[in-house]
């Protein structure tokens, strides 16, 4: 079975792969000649996700899943959550994100934060949406040069060091992302 992954991120197509048998050909956007640029519209990580996905089996005729990420932050009710790549403004930087959040949290005591990531599967004319929950804290600075986005200023439950000093082996065993694909690699397992 051809199921496309909508996203040209390589590093998240070679994960994927490598979580599932040869019986599943994971493909991307690029493999199946899509250049759309698909503006996440919705308000919410799953409505993103749906969207991304949506887009592939309407216009393609694919079996797809696509993912959509934020960093939910308790202090800031959950921010910036599904606006976490532009919270700094246009266009995305992931260093003027990281210091516009040390900024918002420069006075607050409670540093709690989580990733979280949605997944929304389109097959067989059915739709199904994982979830992947990464707890932590965010730093007072910067650690580690590792990852990407706000990998250095996130630290998971259980560990005294940035996402960004890890290796992407180790993040992914506990990443958000990392939780939402194994439940979709199990789901589809179970499925073939
Ligand atoms: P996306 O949905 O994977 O494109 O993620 C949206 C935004 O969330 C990214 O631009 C990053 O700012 C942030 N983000 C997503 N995943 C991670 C991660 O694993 N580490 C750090 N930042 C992340």
């Amino acid at each position: 079975m051809k199921l496309v992954f909508a996203t040209n991120n390589l590093n998240k197509l070679k994960e994927v792969q490598e979580m599932l048998s040869n019986s599943i050909e994971i493909l991307s956007l690029k493999d199946i000649g899509c250049f759309d640029d698909v503006e996440e519209t919705e308000t919410t990580l799953e409505g993103n996700a749906k969207l991304k996905a949506d887009h592939i089996i309407q216009k393609f005729g694919y079996h797809c899943f696509a993912d959509d990420t934020g960093l939910e932050v308790e202090i800031l009710n959950g921010k910036p959550g599904v606006y976490s790549a532009r919270f700094a403004g246009e266009p995305a930087n992931a260093e003027n994100n990281m210091q516009k959040l040390l900024s918002e949290l420069s006075d607050k005591k409670n540093r709690k934060a989580q990733f979280r990531t949605a997944v929304c599967l389109n097959l067989d004319g059915k739709q199904f949406l994982f979830e992947g929950i990464c707890k932590g804290a965010i730093l007072k600075k910067k650690e580690g040069e590792k990852g990407f986005g706000y990998d250095p200023i996130f630290q998971p439950e259980g560990y005294h060091q940035s996402f960004a000093t890890m290796n992407a082996e180790e993040k992914n065993k506990i990443s958000h992302r990392g939780i939402a694909i194994q439940k979709l690699v199990a789901f589809l397992k179970d499925d073939k």
